[in-house]
């Protein structure tokens, strides 16, 4: 099954609304022929209003309130995110896990919500460096799964983004093998939970950047990246997108 990449830049606390909406500007005019590749921009709830994007670009929110509203000051639900004209919700991020105590079934609640407001979840899923040399990798690739998908009956809208935690914004990138061996985990979990899940995209991030994309694009189970630090740079992002759609457009 060969699926469409994607390339998926999560801004994090960076860029005001009208720093976020020039970079895209700059961004899709550097990307103008890009057709094989589908290209997601994740800034903060602020910069998500009336984006100027369409297929092949598309915005994500970096995180939702699972109920629809409701007196939970800070947050932000579901139906407010898509009517910004957004198609996805990153869930589960590891820094919402790790700085900010997000549980598995928290993530579960917010995968369902995102799924029942017509969105796709982008469920990011990764081991920590002790449980890696603990060789726990697999058992919490399971675990995050089976939790994180708990109640959902079919993977359709779903994408999952592979991103070990100590190769997260740290200039350390999983090895070739790693990634490999992790993605080939993933989707046998999948396929063990979900008998039909060969069309979802399982996304690799930790570290990528113009100079590892070419490799890391090509590792069997890589259907695209979650990208941090470098999709803060418009000229980082787009090459990394173009060698994306370079190398896909080798495999048509
Ligand atoms: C991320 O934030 O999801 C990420 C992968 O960051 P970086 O690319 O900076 O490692």
């Amino acid at each position: 099954m060969n699926l469409t990449p994607i390339v998926a830049g999560n801004w994090k606390m960076y860029k005001t609304p009208s720093e976020g909406a020039s970079f895209i500007e700059l961004t899709k005019n550097l990307l103008l022929d890009i057709e094989h590749v589908s290209v997601i921009f994740a800034p903060p709830f602020t910069g998500l209003f009336d984006l100027n994007v369409k297929p092949p670009f598309y915005s994500a929110a970096q995180n939702c309130h699972w109920e629809q509203t409701g007196a939970f000051t800070g947050e932000i639900s579901v139906s407010m995110i898509r009517d910004c004209g957004a198609e996805f919700v990153i869930i589960g991020h590891s820094e919402r896990r790790h700085v900010f105590g997000e549980s598995d079934e928290w993530i579960n609640r917010k995968v369902k919500a995102v799924l029942a407001g017509n969105m796709k979840p982008i469920l990011c899923i990764g081991e920590l460096l002790n449980q890696r040399e603990a060789g726990q990798t697999e058992l919490v690739l399971k675990s995050q799964l089976k939790q994180g998908l708990a109640g959902v009956e079919a993977l359709e809208n779903i994408v999952i983004a592979y991103e070990p935690v100590w190769a997260i914004g740290t200039g350390v990138t999983a090895n070739a093998n790693q990634v490999e061996s992790a993605h080939s985990s993933v989707r046998n979990i999948l396929k063990e939970l979900y008998p039909e899940s060969d069309t979802i995209h399982v996304l690799y991030g930790g570290s990528v950047k113009s100079g590892n994309a070419e490799e890391l694009i090509q590792i069997p189970g890589v259907n695209g990246f979650l990208i941090g630090g470098a999709s803060l740079d418009v000229e980082s992002f787009a090459s990394i997108t173009r060698t994306v759609e370079t190398v896909q457009l080798r495999t048509l």
